[in-house]
């Protein structure tokens, strides 16, 4: 599949472009919180890119990442999709209501 941004050499079909497929992989790595699940409101993982790089696919496909605030969230489908926000603290702030739902979640559950 291609999209829209800039460079778009083909990306998997469970994102919605290339740079959600950069984002998520670049998430994998462990260094970034996370709250929620995917079975709750999804698996959320704050992203915030301070300078644009170059993300380099395992499959030799790269991609210019732009600097910027974001949310990745993966639902219960294997799906996964970003939010953007103008600045880290609209994307601190979207984190915290997303953690505090999911603790209700938690909640309800028991
Ligand atoms: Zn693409």
């Amino acid at each position: 599949m291609t999209c829209s941004t800039p460079g778009c050499q083909g990306h998997l079909g469970k994102f919605d472009n290339c740079l959600d497929e950069a984002l998520y992989a670049e998430s994998l790595d462990g260094n970034h919180e996370t709250t929620g699940d995917v079975d709750a409101h999804g698996y959320i993982t704050l992203m915030i890119v301070e300078e644009p790089y170059m993300f380099s696919f395992g499959d030799g496909r790269t991609l210019r990442v732009p600097a910027g605030n974001f949310l990745l969230i993966e639902d219960s489908n294997g799906f996964v999709y970003t939010q953007s926000f103008d600045s880290v603290l609209d994307v601190r702030d979207a984190f915290e209501v997303a953690e505090s739902e999911y603790a209700q979640w938690l909640g309800q559950d028991d």
